[in-house]
This record gives structure tokens, sequence and C-alpha cells, in this order.
């Protein structure tokens, strides 16, 4: 515990998170002369980077993107050594900005926040932590990830298993799975990452698979003799260029429709995006997202790709997504994962046709009898996106309205994404309502820590005290989002997508992310800015 707060410090603003978000918020806060605090369930800073360590880890976003704008210094001395960055290497890095602009001093680790409530009197939070101490503030601020609470697991049997069980949301340091006989449990972007790298150690690996995903070559590499150097030398250029896209990364999108072209400029297309790898992937066409076609097309080439690839037809055909469109779940980004389906040690056991029956004490067994033993077991089941850091907490706002239950009810509403009716001066950070997940996270947590810091200014200098979502705009907001999404291909198909919390029974469905990009999103903050905050009221 590195706690030096004691139950009586006021504080301007409690931050709840150590990532990406949280660093930022502290820093540009601190600077702006506020008090501050941040408090954090890990022992480290890094959030998402701290948590994720299972072997394969990386992020899909390029290096030189997925990093902090804000510093020229820091963008300038910070030497990334591959396109794609490894879990370790964003952990390095956050840990390098945490020391260089001595943030430490002002985060409390292994603070987990059980519980706030708001006084309308004082016009001030009080937030509980787990081990019992409190902490009171004008302003509570979420930085708290939209994955970074795990699913919880819901398999037949589960806790019948009695060999070791790992968890890639929580992977310890010290695994050593050399040889080990081993069952990775799901496919998504998490274990089209796991699967390849434990498939080079382990003796035997056995993937069960629910949907099959559609997982797009990464093509990670070194950065070249250079490359480095030339991104550096037009850093505030790149980061502009980023932000004028709408998924806060710039992607040489191509302009035209997949049927303007014939089929072989259209398969050439899609081909050359393929060999090149990463998210370019999905810019192989303007209208991948909007027309059904389209999306059959580019779903088609994938099954060819996977058929190219897998040697045995008959796993082929279970890897091929056939339930929805591609980009309806998250695209995946992976190396190698089709032909880790090629190893002697690797089995594929489709749960679609044949239904998980239980786990047993040594393995697992399937409806038509199958058996298969290990004694390993890999959980890369997912999270409870966007919402489960909120209701996990016991949040009270105006009048003891309980935020757990409002959103269990009817899913996260916002407005603007950034407060919900009947919590003032609670403001969350890249969640639900904003674009976040759909685009380059960390220009996304940049757009919205620039927003509130200044929001936070502006209410200090004209001696305003509260803010808060105004109902009808919320409403107003929460149709919008739905309505963006429901214009593409997102909500489509059956394919259980965390985007609208349809991994989890009972969960509300409303579509999550903001899917217009943060251009747009960007416009909405500024538009609201020059409206007196409009969506929002101050008081
Ligand atoms: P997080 O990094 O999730 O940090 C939130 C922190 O809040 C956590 O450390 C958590 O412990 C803490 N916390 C939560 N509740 C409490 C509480 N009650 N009390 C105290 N502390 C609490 N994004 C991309 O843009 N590109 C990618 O390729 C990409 N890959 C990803 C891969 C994985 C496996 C995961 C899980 C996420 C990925 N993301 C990716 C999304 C990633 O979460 C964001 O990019 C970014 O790291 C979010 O930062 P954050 O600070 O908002 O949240």
């Amino acid at each position: 515990m590195t706690s030096s707060v004691d139950s009586a410090t006021e504080l301007d603003v409690l931050v709840v998170g150590a990532g990406f978000s949280g660093l930022h918020l502290l820093h540009r806060l601190r600077g702006d002369g506020f008090s501050v605090r941040v408090v954090e369930s890990a022992p480290e800073v890094g959030g998402t980077w701290y948590w994720n360590r299972y072997p394969g880890a990386r992020c899909d976003v390029e290096s030189v993107d997925y990093s902090y704008s804000w510093d020229d210094e820091l963008q300038q001395e910070w030497d990334w050594t591959e396109k794609y960055p490894a879990q370790g290497d964003i952990l390095a890095y956050l840990k390098h900005v945490a020391d260089r602009f001595d943030l430490r001093k002002d985060i409390d680790f292994e603070t987990t926040v059980a519980g706030a409530e708001w006084d309308a009197e004082s016009a001030r939070w009080t937030a509980r932590t787990e081990d019992g101490r409190t902490y009171v503030a004008q302003y509570l601020l979420m930085a708290v990830g939209c994955l970074s609470v795990p699913k919880e697991v819901d398999l037949p049997g589960a806790d019948r298993f009695s060999g070791q069980v790992l968890r890639t949301w929580n992977w310890p340091e010290d695994a050593d799975l050399t040889g080990r006989s081993v069952c990775v449990v799901g496919t998504g972007s998490t274990g089209a990452q796991v699967v390849p790298a434990l498939a080079e150690v382990v003796g035997d690996l056995t993937v069960v698979q629910r949907t099959p995903n559609f997982v797009i070559p990464t093509r990670n590499r070194p950065l070249a003799d250079g490359e480095l150097e030339a991104v550096k030398a037009e850093y505030p250029a790149r980061r502009q260029r980023n932000a004028s896209h709408p998924a806060g990364v710039f992607r040489s999108d191509n302009p035209k429709t997949a049927f303007e072209v014939d089929e072989g400029e259209r398969h050439a297309t899609f081909q050359e995006r393929w060999e090149g790898g990463g998210i370019n992937f999905l810019g192989s066409f303007s209208d991948l997202m909007f027309d059904q076609a389209a999306n059959d097309a580019v779903c088609a080439f994938v099954h060819e790709k996977i058929e190219e690839i897998v040697d045995d037809p008959k796993v082929a055909e279970l890897l091929k997504p056939d339930s929805y469109p591609l980009g309806a779940k998250r695209p995946v980004i992976a190396t190698d994962y089709y032909e880790t389906f090629n190893r002697d040690n690797v089995h594929l056991v489709d749960v679609r046709e044949n239904p998980l029956e239980s786990f047993t004490e040594t393995g697992l067994a399937l409806a038509n009898g199958d058996q298969h033993e290990f004694d390993t077991l890999v959980l890369a089941t997912g999270f409870d996106s966007f919402t489960g850091a909120f209701t996990k907490m016991d949040v009270r706002g105006r009048d003891g309205l309980q935020l757990r239950e409002v959103w269990q009810a009817e899913g996260p509403k916002t407005s603007l994404g950034l407060s919900s009716d009947g919590f003032p001066n609670l403001l969350i950070v890249a969640n639900a309502g904003s674009p976040s997940v759909l685009a380059n996270m960390v220009a996304a947590i940049e757009q919205h820590v620039a927003w509130i810091a200044d929001l936070l200014t502006h209410m200090r200098e004209r001696g305003l005290r509260t803010i808060e979502a105004e109902p009808q705009a919320q409403e107003k907001w929460v149709a919008h989002v739905e309505e963006v999404a429901n214009m593409t291909l997102w909500p489509n198909g059956d394919s259980g997508s965390w985007y609208r919390g349809a991994n989890i029974a009972g969960k509300p469905q409303i579509f999550m992310p903001y899917a217009a990009g943060v251009v747009e999103y960007g416009n909405a903050l500024q538009e609201s800015v020059d409206n007196d905050y409009a969506g929002f009221v101050l008081a």
C-alpha cells in the first residue's frame, strides 16, 4: 500500500484507474492546478497493459500512433522497436511516462473503489475503498476502462476441472506452459493472439471455439532502419493526420465502393491489403460496413484465405465465420492464427454443432460423448465490456440513485458519453457513448481528457459547482449513437458482440461505442462548448 491520503483529505479530483486515461488526466489536471489523486486496483500503472500479460498480447494500432501526443519531448525520446507494440513494450512506455512526469506520488496502488456517494449539499463525492478508506472530491473521474472487468465464467462444470486454470486478463508472470497439455477457451481478439503463441511451446493445444472470427494477419515486423526517425521528424503532422480520420489513426482508405470495380480489381485490392496486414484491410472499399453485398465479398475473400491456409478442409470449414458481417464483432488482428491449425499439436473443438456438455476433473466432455483431456485450462472468454467496472461499484448519485440499478436496467445512458443524468460531477473517460473501442483508443482518450480538463477550468473560473447530463440531451444522444450504429452493418447477424452487451446474458442491448468516430465526435464536443456546454446542466 502506498497511500499517503488520510480520510479527511479534500481533493478537487479523484481519478479511478491508472491506465492511459488516468495517467493523462493526472498529468493534465495537476498541471492545471487541481489537487488530484488516482486510485488503482493494480500494484502498477498500465491498466489493460498491466493486466493482460498473456503470451502473444499485442496492440493492433501501430506503436508510433498508440502513444501520447501531448508532449513532444516524450514522443521524441521514446524508441519503439516494432511496428505493432507488444504488451511489455506498452507497459514499459507507461511506466516511463509515470516516472518521467513524477505521477506515482499521486497514485494509490492496490486500492479499489468499492463505492461512492454524492452529497448534494457540499457538492462532493465520497468514495470508499475496499480496504475502508475514504476520499472526498468535487469531481469523480471514471478512467476505469471499457475492457477491465472479465466476463463471469459461465462454462458448464468449469469448477469441476482440477488442473491449473489461467486467465488471460490476469496472467501470472511466472506461468510456464512448456510441454503442457493446454485447452484455450475463446477465439476473440485475445484467443487469436494467445493460441499461436502457446502452440509454439505447449505439448498439446485444444482450442474450443463457439463463434469463429475473421482474423486478419498483423504482419508485425521490427521497425526498419530510419523508419522511427522519419516518423519523429514529422510527428505533429502525423498526429494531425490521425486526428482527421474517424478511427483516430490514419488509414489510406480506398474511396471506391466494392462493386464499382470489376471482380479482378476487387480481388486484387483485398489481396494487396491482406498482404499489407493490419486494420488497413478494413479500408479496402468504402462501403464494407454499409453494404451487405460489399461485406459478403470481403467475407468470401477471407473464407478463400482460410481454405488456402488451412490444410484440413474440415477444420477450414469450421474456422469460417458465416453468421455475421465482417466487422460486426471487433475484427481480430493476429499472427499465424489460421496457420496454427496446421500444427500436429493443435486441435480445434467446435462447440456450435456439438455443444460443450461439461468440464470434467481432467478435461471436457462434448454432447456427442467425445472427451478431451488436458492439464491446464486457459480462459480467454472476454469482458463485461463498457459497464462492467461501473456496475461492480456501488455508486449512488442524486437522491441515492444507484448507477448499477439504472445501467443494468437501461444500459449506460449518457450525454455525449461523458456524464449520466442523476450523477453530478461524475465524468466518464473513453467508454460507452463515445468512439472509444472503435478508434485508436489513445486518440479517443486524449480527446476526452482535453475536453474534461477545459470544462473543469471553465467551471473553476466561473465559480460553478456542478455539471450533469441534461436528461433530454441524454435521451437524444443515446438514440443518436444507436441510429449511427444502425446505419452500418455492425448490429447485423448473430455476432454476440460485446459492442452491444450481447456476450452477457441479461445485459441490456444497446450499441455502446459511437460508430461515427473521433472526427464527428470531436465536432459534437466542440459544438457543446460553443453553445455554453449544451447537453449538460452547469450550476
Ligand atoms: P484501462 O487500461 O482498462 O485501465 C483502467 C484501470 O482502472 C485498470 O487498471 C483497472 O484496474 C482500474 N480500475 C477499474 N475499476 C477500478 C476500481 N473500482 N478501483 C480502482 N481501480 C479500478 N485498444 C486499442 O486502441 N487498440 C488495441 O489494439 C487494443 N487492444 C486491446 C487488447 C486487450 C487484451 C484489451 C483488454 C484491450 C485492448 N484495447 C485496445 C483497449 C484498451 O483497453 C485501451 O486502448 C486503453 O488501454 C484503455 O485505457 P484506460 O486507461 O481507459 O483503461
